[in-house]
């Protein structure tokens, strides 16, 4: 049987030194503040929303809510996206994607200034992901994979890194961050010529694809640490990963559940994010 890596104690660990840090920056006389961007109700959005509230209220990072009803203008949103960028007692902006079609969601993405750009939205941040250098922060999903390998003791220098999905939200920026940990990495996507085989070489399998249990035992090779970032609803209507979960946990060393396992651990990226760019404000000063 592979050893569960749950997300909370990955979370809560992180949790506990960021609420440190955040006092620290308070009796600065700096109050670590957030602000969170939503166009419309969708549930998956509030249910984050309630999470990312819930984890900054724990660290002691204040939140101030934007949130436009889902027929507000382009302009509208832009308007509030500058008055965060204008606001100096803002450090970090959430803005919840995808936005309704008739907004530009690239524009409005290339508005917001990277330096509070803790989710990775903008061209800079990535760059700054990709470069090493310059104002910006990875996007949390991604960085919430090195969390929990961390938190679990894995070591990645000189390890194989497989990666399946190469989005800009996950895949790509976590192949960088894989890189800064010295893994030797290996991005797949729908063109790999084999992807079982790919998969079978890694000694650090990340599944982003967004498929329901596509890795099966054919990816899977004794030993693995097996990271799950897909979230999809099987025929049944419950939520699942990329990974099959009864596979992995027969053949892989490690494994991370779906729900509870990356997923729970992105609003203490994004809280640490705050913290890193309210520090970053204050030694501007
Ligand atoms: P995208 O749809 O943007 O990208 C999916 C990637 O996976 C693409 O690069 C695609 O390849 C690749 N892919 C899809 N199907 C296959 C396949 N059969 N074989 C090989 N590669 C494949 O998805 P995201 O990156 O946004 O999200 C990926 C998953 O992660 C989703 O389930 C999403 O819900 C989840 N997610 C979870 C988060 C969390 O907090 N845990 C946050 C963000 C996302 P190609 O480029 O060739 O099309």
């Amino acid at each position: 049987m592979a050893e569960l890596w749950k997300g909370a104690p990955a979370a809560a660990a992180l949790t506990e030194k960021l609420a440190v840090q955040a006092a620290a920056l308070r009796q600065a006389g700096v109050v670590p503040t957030l602000a969170i961007v939503r166009v419309g109700e969708r549930p998956e959005d509030l249910s984050y929303e309630r999470g990312a509230v819930k984890r900054c209220e724990k660290v002691g990072i204040q939140v101030k809510q934007f949130v436009l009803p889902k027929e507000s203008s382009h302009g509208d949103l832009l308007e509030v996206i500058h008055q965060i960028n204008a606001d100096r007692a803002i450090h970090g902006c959430l803005l919840f994607r995808p936005l309704p079609p008739h907004m530009d969601e690239e524009a409005i993405c290339a508005a917001l200034d990277p330096a509070k750009d803790v989710d990775g939205i903008t061209a800079g941040s990535l760059a700054a992901v990709f470069t090493g250098r310059g104002a910006g922060y990875p996007p949390c999903t991604a960085q919430a994979c090195l969390e929990i390998l961390d938190h679990y003791g894995c070591d990645l220098t000189g390890k194989r890194a497989v990666v399946v999905g190469r989005s800009l939200v996950v895949g790509k920026p976590l192949a960088m961050l894989l890189l800064g940990c010295n893994a030797t990495v290996t991005l797949c996507h729908t063109r790999t010529a084999d992807l079982p085989a790919e998969c079978r070489r890694a000694e650090v399998l990340i599944a982003a694809a967004g498929v329901a249990n596509m890795i099966g035992r054919d990816h899977l090779a004794p030993g693995q640490l097996v990271l799950d970032v897909g979230i999809n609803v099987d025929q049944e209507g419950n939520l699942v990963g990329d990974v099959d979960f009864a596979a992995a946990d027969e053949v892989a060393a490690a494994v991370t559940p779906v729900p509870g396992g990356v997923g729970a651990v992105t609003t203490s990226v994004l809280a640490a994010h705050v913290l890193q760019a309210a520090e970053q404000s204050q030694s501007q000063k």
